[in-house]
């Protein structure tokens, strides 16, 4: 021990006894907030005198008690679903449809909310693939594929045929937009796309839709599908954003698209996202724009959002249920989806009979009566190598080298 003088000793003694007494005190603290939350559990006629008696003396912790409880129920309430009543989510339709009519360039925003009528877990519902992942459970992808577009996919695909709806962006990778037969121009699939591989190592990019998801052995920073460029014999990667990748990306599928969209709206629509991902690109909700400025935000989603303060309206409704309403409002036919004119079906690049066992997921069947085109009689894809605007582009190109290197 090194000396210290006199006064130094008396200070330190004066300080352990200091520090004696805090300790003592954060006890005593504990020991009333475990009482004032034991009596506080219980109701309140329930109490007796004495129980009564402590929580009138102990009126901080009571109210620090309390205010724990409401930030726990505010917590609660955005994990749960709500459902507008019959007449509101009609006369909220109403609002939404007078909207979409007076709309100069209206964009819609999709996350995994619109697909689950077919069958796709969304992500933070209550059985959604992040809820579950949190809870420990496994949850299979292998279903995504059997999915088909939904009522809410059909509709946005008519309102963008009818020049109501300008840009269509989406978090989600189950391609039902594109299989919608919404135009690839007017899509942004930020988080990319299942059905579809690409060399980056060809010049420009080069795209190979498959009929199966492609994504069976990839995985975060692991983006090798196991198949090869047949162009230049680079293994070819799978297009999709993982959870975490979003800052390695520069360019997510058609970003530069989405962007422009959200630079000319006046009414964003966004349905069937939590938005806690899609909040997140600033670019997209002009946030440096004065509030008056900002696109008017239509919200559709059964749990709370981060974004709901800020809208103009939001709904609670399960989104096929608001678009058929929407679509009856705006006197439009949501045209059944037919696989006969689904895309992705002259669109895909057939697999070379050696690529057959490359993977093992279920392929979509054509439709009836209707062969895929065949090896030979389909040009790999020129026309669907030009098509620009993915994230392969640009930003994407400046970590690929790095990478590419270590995965052969
Ligand atoms: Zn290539």
């Amino acid at each position: 021990m090194e000396e210290e003088p006199e006064t130094g000793n008396s200070s330190r003694t004066e300080r352990k006894a200091l520090e004696k007494a805090k300790i003592l005190q954060r006890e005593r603290e504990r020991k009333v907030f475990r009482l004032v939350g034991r009596v506080l559990k219980k109701p309140e006629a329930q109490r007796s005198e004495e129980e009564a008696a402590a929580l009138l003396l102990h009126r901080e912790a009571v109210e620090e008690l309390c205010r724990r409880q409401i930030r726990r129920n505010v917590l609660k309430r955005k994990q749960e679903e709500v459902f507008d009543e019959v007449d509101e989510l009609k006369s909220k339709v109403q609002q939404l449809a007078a909207a979409v009519k007076q709309a100069g360039h209206l964009v819609v925003y999709t996350g995994a909310g619109i697909s689950t009528a077919a069958s796709i877990p969304d992500y933070r519902g209550p059985n959604g693939v992040w809820t579950q992942l949190q809870k420990g459970r496994t949850v299979s992808s292998s279903d995504l594929s059997k999915a088909e577009p939904t009522v809410t996919h059909m509709s946005i695909r008519t309102l963008h045929k009818e020049k109501l709806v300008k840009h269509v962006v989406s978090q989600n990778c189950d391609g039902l937009h594109l299989r919608s037969g919404l135009p690839r121009q007017a899509l942004s699939e930020l988080h990319g796309n299942m059905f579809i591989e690409v060399c980056t190592a060809c010049s420009p990019a080069r795209e190979f839709v498959r009929l199966f998801d492609v994504t069976e052995r990839t995985s975060l920073h692991r983006h090798g599908t196991g198949r090869a460029c047949r162009h230049c014999g680079s293994e070819l990667r799978d297009t999709i954003v993982h959870f975490g990748e979003r800052g390695t990306l520069e360019q997510p599928l058609n970003w530069k698209g989405a962007a422009e969209a959200a630079k000319e709206a006046d009414v964003i629509l966004c349905l069937g996202s939590s938005l806690k991902v899609l909040k997140k690109y600033a670019c997209l909700w002009s946030m440096n724009r004065p509030a008056n400025k900002r696109p008017k935000l239509y919200i559709v989603n059964l749990q709370w959002t981060p974004k709901d303060d800020l809208a103009v309206l939001k709904i609670h409704g399960k989104c096929d249920d608001v678009m058929s309403l929407l679509m009856e409002e705006l006197n439009l036919q949501i045209p059944k989806y037919s696989r006969a004119e689904d895309p992705i079906f002259s669109l895909a690049t057939p697999l070379r009979p050696e690529e057959i066992q490359s993977h093992t997921r279920e392929v979509l069947a054509a439709p009836d009566g209707q062969e895929g085109p065949s090896a030979e009689e389909r040009q790999p894809s020129e026309e669907s190598s030009a098509l620009q605007g993915g994230w392969f582009g640009r930003g994407y190109s400046k970590g690929r080298r790095k990478k590419k290197k270590k995965a052969s």
